[in-house]
């Protein structure tokens, strides 16, 4: 049995999963998602930038674009519509406008995308990511919430370079809740359990549904399950909500009284890796058949009978210059060691397997050398210890002495 207030999220659910499966048997599009244009970066070269860097160029934007649309007719209107789809009504008013507008200049679907984004550029990189590595960079469904940005586009490109195209793969492919009531008697879920599902099941997620009936990785501004944090993954999701003023705290240039540090680069790419950390975990038993995977929580990675003590024994490597303790919940750091839940150490291990790996291999050499084998297939990378500029730089006593007044 389900409680009323259940019922109307299921049956649109049911609703769209018929609809999507109708047009799956229209259109099919081939050959997307290569992975050919955005590759993976082992070296420190998209790290050890500011976030006005490092991203690809409008030109190799242009080219990823017209690689996929050329043997694809149709499909920039299908992906932009998909890329725009939303159910609140500002959000359908404001896109009927900017249809209309370009209707009368006479321009395609791109010009609804530039309208979206309110810029050229973001709307090439977001349209280029899609076809090349089946991400979705959106609005929040709720349309006054706050927007990503350009910048923040770069950074989500930058991050996903690091992930093996391997791992892409099984990330992007998530299955929607067709049919939750069959679902929970299954399964046999507690009813508790099925309220903490359907609170944590994201508001929009019918609109992320792509042609082939699968969810991409999604990456959406909005508030996380505490407002403080700075972003959030759901258990069994790949849709990363990022809380916008959090995650800047973040971006090159801004600066840390409590560790006394201005960031010289752009610190937003570890959090973006740490959250893409969580959506492997989630993703890393998947099948990509079983539509059930919602449920399977205990397949993941860091709940697994195996793994969870290897990840135990693991043990983090101590960040360099303390600027990681600004986004971390101190209790759980301690002697600057993360000592917290075991996911959180896993995504952390993730991370640092990316962006610090010489010393994590010196300081946690079982762990990196798990990571190595089992998780990254003998990827291994270049990490912050390689910038040839220094990442971060001291707050001079006059900056730190005008930010304790101004109770920064
Ligand atoms: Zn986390």
């Amino acid at each position: 049995m389900l409680r009323p207030k259940i019922l109307p999220r299921v049956l649109l659910a049911l609703v769209l999963n018929i609809a999507t499966s109708t047009l799956a048997q229209q259109v099919a599009f081939t050959g997307l998602f290569q992975n050919k244009f955005f590759t993976l970066s082992q070296g420190a070269e998209l790290i050890c930038t500011t976030s006005a860097e490092g991203q690809l160029p409008v030109v190799r934007l242009r080219q990823a674009i017209a690689y996929y649309e050329s043997f694809n007719p149709g499909l920039r209107d299908a992906a932009v519509a998909f890329l725009t789809r939303h159910t609140n009504l500002d959000h359908l008013t404001e896109i009927r406008h900017i249809k209309r507008a370009c209707a009368k200049q006479h321009k395609d679907a791109l010009c609804l995308l530039e309208g979206y984004w309110d810029d050229t550029e973001s709307a090439l990189r977001v349209l280029a990511l899609f076809y090349d590595t089946k991400t979705v960079i959106k609005h929040n469904n709720d349309y006054d919430y706050p927007r990503f940005e350009a910048d923040h586009i770069h950074s989500f490109e930058k991050a996903l370079r690091k992930i093996p195209p391997f791992m892409r793969r099984f990330i992007t492919q998530a299955k929607p809740l067709g049919n939750l009531d069959d679902a929970f008697k299954k399964a046999t879920i507690p009813r508790a359990t099925q309220q903490l599902i359907l609170d944590a099941y994201p508001e929009d997620a019918e609109t992320r549904i792509w042609l082939d009936g699968s969810q991409p990785l999604s990456i959406i501004p909005g508030t996380g399950f505490r407002d403080q944090v700075v972003a959030q993954v759901y258990s069994g999701s790949n849709n990363i909500i990022f809380t916008i003023k959090n995650f800047d705290k973040a971006k090159d240039g801004q600066s840390y009284r409590d560790i006394g540090l201005t960031y010289l680069v752009d610190f937003r790419i570890p959090l973006i890796v740490h959250e893409l950390g969580h959506v492997i975990d989630n993703f890393h038993f998947w099948d990509g058949k079983e539509e059930l995977y919602f449920f399977f929580w205990y397949r993941k990675l860091s709940t697994d009978i195996i793994f969870v003590d290897l990840i135990k024994d693991s043990e983090l490597a101590l960040w360099p210059s303390h600027w990681f303790s600004a986004f971390e919940y101190l209790w759980e750091v301690n002697n600057g060691r993360y000592n917290g839940k075991i996911n959180e150490k896993l995504a952390e291990l993730f991370a640092q397997y990316i962006l610090i790996p010489g010393q994590l291999k010196t300081d946690s050499p079982n762990g990196y050398a798990w990571l190595r084998d089992d998780i990254f297939k003998g990827i291994e990378y270049q990490g912050y210890e390689s910038c040839p500029n220094p990442v971060v730089r001291k707050l001079s006593w006059w900056e730190s002495a005008t930010a304790r007044a101004l109770g920064k």
